[in-house]
C-alpha cells in the first residue's frame, strides 16, 4: 500500500476548492493538511472541522478575526498572505492545489514552484501573468505543474499519446458561454445576472463573467502557450456548446486525440491528484445509450473581441499577459458593480494592452508593476 498524499488546498472555500474537497471525500489516499479561505470564514471553519488539517489560513486579516476559537482542536490558524506562502512550501506537503482566483494566487503558486512542489494549477491567471517565468523556474527546481483547468487537463492527457515534438496543433474547445448566439447589439445590454448564468459550467463569479466575454478562452490560450511550450500559431479555438470534448491535440501524422467527459471539474482535479494513475471517483460518466450530438463550430472573433486579443497576447509574451489579466480583473469587478457595460470589458482590455510600455523580458517585479499600472489605467478608462 502506498502512503496517503498530503494536500494543501489554497482557496478551499471557492468553487474549485469545494469540488476538490468532494474528490478527497470520495477517493481514498489523500490527507488534507492545509486549507485557505479569504472572506467565507464560516465555511472555512466548517471545512477545518471536517478535515482537521494541520494548517488553516485566513488570507484577509479583517475577515479572519471571526474565525472561531479552536484552542482545543488540532489545527493552527494563521492569518495573512505570508502564512499562505509558508503553507504552500511546508515540508510535509506533496501537492499544492492553487485554486485562489486572480493574481492574488500568484505569490503562493510561485513559492510552491520555487520550493520544488507538485502544483495542481487551477489558477490560470498565474500562468497568464508569469507563465514563462513559472515554467522556467519549475524546470530549475524540478517542480511539477499539473493542469486543473479542464481544457488543459484534456490537452495534458492527450499529449501522452505522442512526443511533445510530434504535436502539430492544440485545439481548445470553448462552450461559447451564455451569449454564443447574441448579436454585438444585444451584447451591449447584457446584465450581471444574465452573464453569471453559464449554460454548462457552475463556477465562481469571475470565471463565469470571463466565460461570457470569452476572455476565459483568451486566458486559456496564453495558459496553454506556457504550460505546453507551444507557440500561439499552433493554438486554435473551436466552439463546442455541449462541453463534452474538453480539448484536442493534433499530432504530425494527422491523428487528433481528444478527452471527453461530462462537464464537471471534479474529474480534472482528481486527475491532477492521482496522476500518473487513475482511480474510480465521484465524477459522472458519459451516457451514450440514447445518442448524443456534439457540435464543433468556428469562433466569431468579431462578436468576441477578447478572443482575438488572447491570441495576440500569447504571441507577444513579456508583460502583455500581466497587463491583459489585470485590466480584465479590474473590468470584471467594475462590471459586477454595474460601473461598466458588458461589452466595455473587452474594449478596455484591448486599449490598455495597446497603450502599455511593452517589456519582452520582464522580471517578476516588473510583472507586478505592469499589473499595478494596468489597474490604474482601468480606473482612468472608467472615468474618462
Ligand atoms: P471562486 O471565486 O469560487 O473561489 C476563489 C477562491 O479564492 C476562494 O477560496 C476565495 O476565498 C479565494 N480568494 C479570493 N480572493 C482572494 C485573495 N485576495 N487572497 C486569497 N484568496 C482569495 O473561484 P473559482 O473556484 O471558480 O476559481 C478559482 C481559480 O480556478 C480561478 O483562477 C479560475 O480561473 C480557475 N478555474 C475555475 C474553474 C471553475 O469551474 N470554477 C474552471 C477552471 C479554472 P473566499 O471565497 O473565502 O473569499
Ligand atoms: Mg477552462
Amino acid at each position: 500500500m502506498t502512503s496517503p498524499k498530503n494536500i494543501a488546498i489554497l482557496g478551499s472555500t471557492g468553487s474549485i476548492g469545494c469540488s476538490a474537497l468532494d474528490v478527497v471525500r470520495a477517493v481514498e489516499g489523500f490527507n488534507v493538511v492545509g486549507l485557505s479561505g479569504h472572506s467565507q470564514i464560516d465555511l472555512l471553519a466548517a471545512q477545518a472541522d471536517e478535515f482537521k488539517p494541520d494548517w488553516v489560513v485566513g488570507t484577509d486579516p479583517i475577515n479572519a478575526g471571526s474565525f472561531p476559537d479552536c484552542s482545543q482542536d488540532c489545527w493552527d490558524f494563521h492569518i495573512g498572505d505570508e502564512s499562505l506562502t509558508r503553507l504552500a512550501t511546508a515540508e510535509n506537503i506533496d501537492i499544492v492545489l492553487a485554486a485562489i482566483v486572480g493574481i492574488a494566487g500568484l505569490p503562493s503558486a510561485w513559492s510552491a514552484i520555487d520550493a520544488g512542489k507538485t502544483v495542481a494549477l487551477a489558477n490560470k491567471e498565474t500562468m497568464v501573468v508569469a507563465g514563462q517565468q513559472l515554467a522556467s523556474r519549475a524546470a530549475e527546481t524540478n517542480a511539477r505543474i499539473l493542469p486543473v483547468d479542464s481544457e488543459h487537463s484534456a490537452i495534458f492527457q492527450a499529449m501522452q499519446s505522442g512526443n511533445a515534438n510530434e504535436v502539430s496543433r492544440i485545439i481548445l474547445t470553448a462552450s461559447g458561454g451564455p451569449f454564443r448566439d447574441f448579436s454585438s447589439e444585444q451584447m451591449k445590454t447584457v446584465t450581471v445576472d444574465q452573464a453569471l448564468a453559464h449554460p454548462t459550467w457552475n463556477m465562481g463569479k469571475k470565471n463565469s463573467i470571463d466565460s461570457a466575454t470569452m476572455m476565459n478562452k483568451a486566458l486559456e490560450i496564453v495558459e496553454a502557450r506556457w504550460l505546453f511550450d507551444v507557440p500561439a500559431s499552433q493554438i486554435e479555438v473551436v466552439v463546442h456548446p455541449q462541453s463534452i470534448i474538453h480539448s484536442i491535440v493534433e499530432f504530425t501524422d494527422g491523428s487528433s486525440i481528444a478527452q471527453l467527459s461530462p462537464p464537471d471539474m471534479k474529474l480534472p482535479i482528481q486527475y491532477a491528484f492521482t496522476w500518473p494513475n487513475r482511480l474510480p471517483g465521484p465524477s459522472p460518466k458519459l451516457d451514450l445509450s440514447s445518442g448524443m450530438t456534439l457540435e464543433l463550430l468556428p469562433p466569431d472573433l468579431e462578436r468576441f473581441p477578447a478572443l482575438a486579443l488572447g491570441f495576440e497576447v500569447a504571441q507577444l509574451g513579456g508583460t502583455a499577459g500581466a497587463v491583459m489579466n489585470a485590466a480584465n480583473e479590474s473590468a470584471v469587478e467594475a462590471f459586477l458593480n454595474n460601473e461598466i457595460s458588458f461589452d466595455g470589458i473587452a474594449t478596455a482590455c484591448r486599449q490598455i494592452v495597446e497603450q502599455h510600455n511593452f517589456d519582452p523580458t520582464p522580471t517578476l517585479d516588473d510583472l507586478f508593476a505592469a499589473d499595478k499600472w494596468a489597474r490604474q489605467e482601468m480606473s482612468r478608462w472608467m472615468f474618462a
